[in-house]
């Protein structure tokens, strides 16, 4: 039996880009968000982050909804999708600029190298140059939040950030205005997500407040680290999970997840497996450090 209340009001997401297949990496995180949200009898969707044509694979959100299928990690509603959305972030965007809150910037990356964007076209750009770009402007706020695993965190994003695009030279939408304007629209209440996003979150929530929207609570779980100590993702080549091997897959999660499941697990069906995951889900287990893991 799981523990599934229906009156929660929890609504929680995983939101891969379709940049590849899924990997052990990005399993983990679809597990963790999934199982808690079930564990409060909340509601799971799958958003596929499809804003960055240039970057995606053909076929990918295809594999990575088999995927999840084949894991046992079914979502409610229909599966969004960022690509049908630019209507929602043109109106974001024209809600910043009539609050005065942006500009055009005519930098190219070259020109500013690493490091905070230094204001260089915050009053108009240098005469002769066309601003290509739209940046937010940021100001001297401490923005912080109290991370579920991580702890208190915080920037201030005029000294640790900077001024930020939010609409590229390209024409495409920044991460950031896409997944503020698709949280609040879908009504999340908690993001479950690696932790390599811990130092975006700020930006995020500087977003919602401009744009007038609640911030969701936020939970960055470890991610998983290959050999070299990197973060397994699709840039780096991780070997795709292997679909006809879910319930080791699963396991493999849970143990990742630090969930101890027990040996008796590995005679059991996918869904008497997520069944168990579902009814000792223990996000306080989980930690917060990102370690190297073979599956
Ligand atoms: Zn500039």
């Amino acid at each position: 039996m799981s523990k599934v209340q229906a009156s929660s009001d929890y609504i929680g997401r995983f939101a891969p880009s379709p940049t590849g297949p899924l990997h052990f990496g990005s399993a983990v995180a679809a597990l963790a968000s999934f199982l808690q949200a079930r564990s409060c009898g909340g509601k799971w969707f799958v958003r596929i982050e499809d804003i960055d044509p240039p970057r995606e694979r053909v076929g990918a959100s295809a594999a990575i909804l088999d995927a999840l299928l084949e894991l046992g990690l079914k979502w409610d509603g229909e599966v969004r999708y960022q690509r049908y959305r630019s209507s929602a972030y043109d109106h974001a965007l024209k809600q910043l600029e009539s609050a005065g809150k942006t500009f055009a910037c005519a930098c190219t990356r070259r020109q500013l190298g690493d490091g905070p964007y230094p204001g260089t076209c915050r009053n108009g750009v240098a005469t002769g140059l066309v601003g290509r770009s739209t940046r937010v402007k940021v100001d001297s706020a401490e923005i912080g939040f109290d991370d579920l695993l991580q702890g208190r965190h915080h920037q201030q994003l005029v000294r640790d950030v900077g001024d930020y695009i939010i609409k590229r030279a390209d024409g495409l939408y920044a991460y950031h205005l896409a997944v503020v304007v698709d949280d609040a629209a879908d009504g999340i209440t908690e993001i479950v997500r690696g932790v390599d996003l811990l130092d975006s979150t700020p930006r995020q929530i500087y977003l919602q407040r401009l744009l007038g929207l609640d911030t969701p609570k936020y939970v960055h779980i470890p991610v998983v680290l290959n050999q070299s100590g990197v973060k397994l993702s699709k840039q780096t080549e991780a070997t795709p999970i292997d679909p006809t091997s879910s319930r080791r897959v699963l396991i493999e999660a849970l143990k990742f997840l630090q969930q101890a499941p027990p040996p008796k697990l590995n005679d059991q069906t996918r869904d008497e497996i997520l069944e168990w995951a579902v009814a000792n889900w223990d996000i306080s287990s989980v930690g917060k450090v990102s370690r190297v893991y073979a599956a």
